[in-house]
């Protein structure tokens, strides 16, 4: 057992101050110490900003000798509390935000390189700038950072083509637990040389080594991109044309979102200024997207494959976007959605993985489950169903609000992952495990795994000064 962590003295804060220079040492901000559901309220000595690796590299010396813990910090959008830290003696909150450079950017070698601080969004865009595509996407992307990202191996709406956020990386630069610098911003596909720190640094959350650079995989840009909005009369309904589609497009496929018409209702409730595509939305909708190169006559492709599901009763009204405004649209609706169920409040909130064909079997269990427990209680399942990932969050009933459910927000929570389990699946897709499932992790993962990342841990960050109390506990 480490010996445990400490308050940071003024000694350290006194050396870090000088070691980052003007502004690399402030006081936190509210933003630091909240988190997007705000369920969590962390506290902090400071936030230390460093300028780059070099500065990073000294403050977690620093930090490492004195036995202080550590928080790395990207855009604070993580949703398990990863990035917060409500108990133990106040850590250092380590951002990322002055590490927002990109390095390098080459379109033969199809590789961008970016420091971890760069925004998710402004990193697609430099992308786009050198007509390429960075896929990565998700509805935080305004503020999410790329470190981020890679700690919590984020997904989001383009997994189905191209793979989540470890799928993206070829090479990371990190800072361990001691101070050294891994220098492993390689561009290789290939490269077999032992261990893949990589690996086990991306979804690590920060326990690990604080990730200071990538080296990004790059697509061309899809000279055509078609989208739908699709109705479809349930679960099984939308899998059967997700297939459908698989087979008529293939690989073209990028895009495969489900949302319940109560979220669609949410939605109108909350934001109704985001209008929603059908009026009177049916029980369950998809977003679909495909995108392909030049001259691969996608649209005419996307119409047959549509018109082909409507004949055959898998899709129901179809809305197929005439131009760009409107494929914006149909994505602000999928995208506002989240925005809209915290308005509502939400009672419990989950990030599930499925096999693919238990999806619709656990959704009527899954709602079955709930109605056992309180009948009022109104569930909204959403989420990218292309890839097995379904958000199903559980919120009162109309007039009543979330804190009247408090306790039953532990039952909610338990009964629903037992039940994810019991079909195979994960109780965490794609948020990670942050403070807010460490008990999950412990409940529902493989004992030989737990032990092994105990032994990685304790290997790696033998006094646990990084990310104290994230994921193992
Ligand atoms: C509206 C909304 C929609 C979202 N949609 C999606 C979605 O579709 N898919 C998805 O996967 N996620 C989604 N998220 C969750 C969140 O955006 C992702 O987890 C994102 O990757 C977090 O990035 P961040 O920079 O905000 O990280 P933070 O919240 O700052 O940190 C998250 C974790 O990573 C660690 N960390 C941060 N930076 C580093 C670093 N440089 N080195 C080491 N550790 C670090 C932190 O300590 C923490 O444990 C959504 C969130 C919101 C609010």
């Amino acid at each position: 057992m480490p010996e445990p962590l400490r308050a940071p003295g003024p000694d350290l804060l006194a050396a870090l101050e000088a070691a980052l220079g003007p502004g690399g040492v402030v006081p936190p901000e509210p933003r630091h110490l909240e988190e997007p559901r705000g369920r969590f309220h962390g506290t902090a000595a400071a936030v230390l900003r460093p300028a780059d690796t070099e500065a990073v590299a000294t403050a977690v010396r620093l930090c490492a000798a004195a036995r202080v813990g550590i928080v790395p910090y990207g855009g604070g959008t993580g949703l398990v509390c990863g990035q917060v830290r409500p108990e133990g003696p106040p850590a250092l909150i380590l951002s990322l935000e002055r590490l927002d450079r990109i390095r390098a950017l080459d379109t033969t070698d199809n590789v961008i390189v970016a420091e971890a601080g760069v925004v998710l969004a402004d990193l697609q865009s430099a992308a786009t700038a050198a007509d390429r595509l960075f896929p990565l996407s998700l509805a935080a992307e305004g503020t999410a950072r790329i470190g981020g990202n890679l700690a919590t191996n984020a997904g989001g709406v383009n997994v189905l083509r191209y793979g989540n956020a470890r799928d993206l990386a070829l090479g990371l630069e990190a800072v361990l637990a001691d101070g050294s610098v891994h220098h492993g911003l390689r561009r290789l596909r290939k490269d077999n040389t032992g261990y893949d720190l990589r690996h086990l640094l991306i979804g690590s959350e920060g326990t690990l080594g604080v990730i200071t650079a990538a080296s990004l995989r790059l697509f061309p840009r899809p000279a055509e991109t078609a989208t739908a909005w699709v109705e479809t009369a349930d679960p099984a309904t939308a899998l059967a044309l997700l297939q459908h589609l698989q087979d008529r497009l293939g690989e073209t496929l990028s895009g495969f979102e489900i949302m319940a018409r109560r979220g669609l209702d949410f939605l109108a409730e909350k934001l109704p200024q985001v209008a929603r595509p059908i009026a009177d939305p049916g029980p369950w909708s998809v977003l679909v997207e495909a995108g392909a190169g030049h001259g691969a006559g996608l649209g005419p492709r996307f119409e047959a494959a549509l018109a082909d599901a409507i004949e055959t009763g898998l899709a129901g009204e179809t809305l197929i976007a005439q131009n760009t405004a409107q494929r914006d649209a149909f994505w602000r609706v999928r995208e506002s959605i989240p925005e809209a169920n915290r308005l509502i409040g939400a009672v419990t909130s989950h990030d599930l993985s499925l096999p693919l064909s238990q999806i619709p079997a656990f959704i009527a269990r899954a709602d079955a489950t709930l109605a056992a427990i309180d009948p009022g209680l109104r569930a909204n399942a959403f989420g990218h169903l292309g890839d097995g990932n379904l958000h199903y969050n559980t919120f009162p009933a109309a007039g009543r609000n979330r804190a009247e459910h408090d306790h039953q927000r532990a039952r909610i929570t338990e009964c629903l992952h037992d039940l994810v389990d019991s079909f195979g699946g994960s109780v965490s897709a794609e948020h990670g495990i942050g403070r807010l499932k460490t008990g999950d992790l412990v409940r529902y993962g493989d004992p030989a795994k737990l032990a092994a990342m105990r032994a990685i841990k304790a290997a790696l960050d033998p006094h646990g000064i990084l990310n104290p109390g994230a994921v193992l506990g």
